[in-house]
C-alpha cells in the first residue's frame, strides 16, 4: 500500500514513462549477472538527472522504503538484486559524457555511461580509460565505481579506485554532495568506491584519462598443463617485468572458448597464457625478449605473437568470451572470484582439482594470473537433482582455499548478496561492526541497498534484529550507535 502511494508520488517528480509498476515490465530487472538470485522490484524508476535521483531518494527516505541502484545489471555478486518492498533506481537514461578535458587528462561522465564509451570518446585524441572489465561494452561507470571494478589490464594500471578523481553522489537522505581526491581529511572518495551501492548513488563521475601506449605486443604461449603457465607467471614478475596483462585459461576453459568463438588456440594446450606488454617501443622490445625466453624455459610448446590489431583481437577473443562461452559446455555455472598470492596459485589450483574429484563437479579456470585473481567457473546441470547444491558447496570451498592461502573472497566482483555469508570467514564480529559504523555514518536508516555486503543485521540495523553485544568502540564512547 505504501509502495503504491510512493509510486504515485514518484510520478510527480519524474516523467510518466520513468516510473514502472507493470508486473511484467518489472521482471526485466529481477536479477543481475548472478541469475540464480531473483526478486521482482516493487517499483523501478529511470531518472535522467541527479536532481531526479535526489528527489526519488528523498521520497524513499520519507516513506522509509529501501532503494537499490542499478547500472547495466552485469554485476556477478547480486549487488543490484532488487527489493520486492523497494525502489530500483536504474541509471540507463543518464548516459551523457559531460566534459572531456584533455589538457588535464580527465572526463566527467554520468553514471550510466558505459566503460568502453569513455575510451571511444577520447581514443582519436590519443587517450583511453584504463580499467577494462571484460564486460566493458555494456557495464556502466556507476557500477564500476560501486564494485571498484578491475580487468585484464589492472595488473599494471590499477583498479577503478586509481582512475576516479571525483564523484557527485546522492546521499541516502537525498542530498547531492561532491567527493574529490583533492579533499583534505578522510578519504571519503576511497570509502565510496567499492561500497556496492550501500553509501548512496553516484550521479556524476570524474575519471582519469591515460595516454595510449606508444607500442603494444601481445603473445599467446601454450603449455601442456597449468603448472608450466603458473611457473612462467611467477618468473616473469620475479624478473621485474610488469606486463599490462597476464591472463591464463585451463583446458576446460579453452574447450568452452573453442566451442563458442573458435578462437583457434594451439591444439593440445592444457593451458594458455596471454601476456600483453605495452609502453615505449624500446622497453616493450626488451621485455618481450625476456617474456618469450621465460615462457620457453617454463615449458611453452608454442608461442604466437600478434603481428596486427586483428591478430591481437584474435588472441583476446577466447579470453574475453570465456565466461559466456562456458554456456556451450554446461547448462549452468557459478562464476567465482577469489584472490590468492601469485605464489600460492599452483597449490590452490591443485586444491580445486581435488574438489572436482570429491564432488564430481567440473571447474573451468580463467584467471587474471598476474594478480592472483582466480575466476573458477563451477559447472553444473540444474536439471540434475542436487548438482546445483554441490556446485554451491564447491564454490564456497574454493573461497575457503583462497582464505587459507592468505587471499580474499573477492578480487573485483564484489560481495553483494552472494558472498555476504562468507564475510565472517575473513573478518571478526568487531571488524564487521567497525565497517558498519562507516555505513551508518552515511546511511543511518539503512535504506541504501540493504542486505548486501554484510551478513547479518548489525548496529544501525539493515533489518530489525539483535546484535550479540555492544561494539567495543561504542562501549568506550568513541563511536555512536544510531
Ligand atoms: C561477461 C562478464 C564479464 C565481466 N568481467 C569483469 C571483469 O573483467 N572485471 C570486473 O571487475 N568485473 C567484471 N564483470 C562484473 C561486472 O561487469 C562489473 O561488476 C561492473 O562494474 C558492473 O557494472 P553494472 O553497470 O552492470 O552494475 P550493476 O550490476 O547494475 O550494479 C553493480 C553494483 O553497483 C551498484 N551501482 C550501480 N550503479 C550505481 C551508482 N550509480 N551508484 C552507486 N551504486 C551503483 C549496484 O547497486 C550494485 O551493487 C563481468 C561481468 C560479466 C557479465
Amino acid at each position: 500500500m505504501s509502495l503504491q502511494r510512493l509510486a504515485a508520488r514518484l510520478g510527480e517528480v519524474l516523467t510518466p514513462d520513468a516510473v514502472i509498476t507493470d508486473p511484467v515490465r518489472l521482471r526485466t530487472y529481477e536479477c543481475d549477472g548472478l541469475t540464480y538470485h531473483r526478486a521482482t522490484p516493487g517499483v523501478v524508476v529511470l531518472p535522467e538527472t541527479a536532481e531526479q535521483v535526489a528527489a526519488v531518494v528523498r521520497l524513499c527516505d520519507e516513506f522509509g522504503v529501501p532503494f537499490v541502484a542499478r547500472g547495466s545489471g552485469t554485476g556477478l555478486s547480486g549487488g543490484a538484486l532488487p527489493r520486492t518492498d523497494g525502489v530500483l533506481i536504474v541509471t540507463s537514461r543518464m548516459r551523457r559524457i559531460l566534459e572531456i578535458d584533455i589538457p588535464n587528462r580527465r572526463a566527467v561522465v554520468e553514471p550510466g555511461v558505459t566503460n568502453l564509451a569513455i575510451t571511444e570518446a577520447v581514443r582519436d585524441q590519443g587517450y583511453y580509460y584504463a580499467p577494462d572489465p571484460s564486460s566493458q561494452q555494456i557495464c556502466s561507470i556507476g557500477g564500476n565505481v560501486a564494485e571498484n571494478s578491475g580487468g585484464a589490464h589492472c595488473l599494471k594500471y590499477g583498479f577503478t579506485v586509481n582512475h576516479v578523481l571525483g564523484i557527485e553522489l546522492v546521499t541516502p537522505d537525498g542530498e547531492i554532495v561532491e567527493l574529490s581526491d583533492r579533499d583534505p581529511g578522510y578519504d571519503l572518495l576511497g570509502a565510496f568506491i567499492g561500497s556496492e551501492g550501500t553509501l548512496g548513488i553516484a550521479t556524476k563521475v570524474t575519471v582519469r584519462l591515460s595516454p595510449l601506449p606508444e607500442s603494444v605486443t601481445t603473445l599467446l604461449a601454450a603449455f601442456s598443463g597449468i603448472e608450466g603457465g603458473g611457473q612462467a607467471v611467477s618468473a616473469i614478475i620475479a624478473a621485474g617485468v610488469v606486463p599490462a596483462a597476464i591472463e591464463m585459461m585451463d583446458a576446460l576453459a579453452i574447450e568452452a572458448a573453442e566451442a563458442a568463438v573458435r578462437c583457434d588456440y594451439p591444439a593440445g594446450a592444457g593451458a594458455v597464457l596471454i601476456v600483453e606488454l605495452d609502453g615505449p617501443h624500446a622497453e616493450v622490445e626488451h621485455q618481450f625478449a625476456a617474456v618469450e625466453r621465460i615462457c620457453r624455459e617454463s615449458g611453452a610448446f608454442e608461442i604466437r605473437v600478434a603481428a596486427s590489431a586483428e591478430e591481437r583481437a584474435a588472441i583476446w577473443k577466447g579470453r574475453k568470451s570465456a565466461f559466456a562461452a562456458v554456456g556451450r559446455i554446461s547448462p549452468a555455472y557459478i562464476v567465482q572470484d577469489g584472490v590468492v598470492p601469485r605464489t600460492a596459485l599452483p597449490e590452490v589450483l591443485a586444491g580445486i582439482d581435488r574438489l572436482q574429484e570429491e564432488f564430481g563437479i567440473r571447474v573451468a579456470n580463467v584467471f587474471h594470473a598476474g594478480d592472483g585473481n582466480l575466476h573458477p567457473l563451477v559447472l553444473f546441470d540444474d536439471a540434475v537433482p542436487g548438482q546445483g547444491e554441490r556446485a554451491e558447496v564447491v564454490s564456497g570451498r574454493i573461497l575457503d582455499l583462497c582464505i587459507d592461502h592468505g587471499g580474499s573472497i573477492t578480487g573485483e566482483h564484489g560481495v553483494g548478496v552472494d558472498k555476504s555469508r562468507y564475510m565472517p570467514r575473513m573478518f571478526s564480529e568487531e571488524d564487521l561492526d567497525t565497517m558498519q559504523l562507516v555505513r551508518c555514518a552515511f546511511d543511518p536508516k539503512g535504506l541504501s541497498n540493504p542486505g548486501k555486503v554484510f551478513p547479518t543485521p548489525r548496529l544501525c540495523g539493515e533489518v530489525p534484529g539483535v546484535r550479540k553485544g555492544v561494539h567495543p568502540l561504542v562501549e568506550s564512547g568513541l563511536a555512536e550507535q544510531f
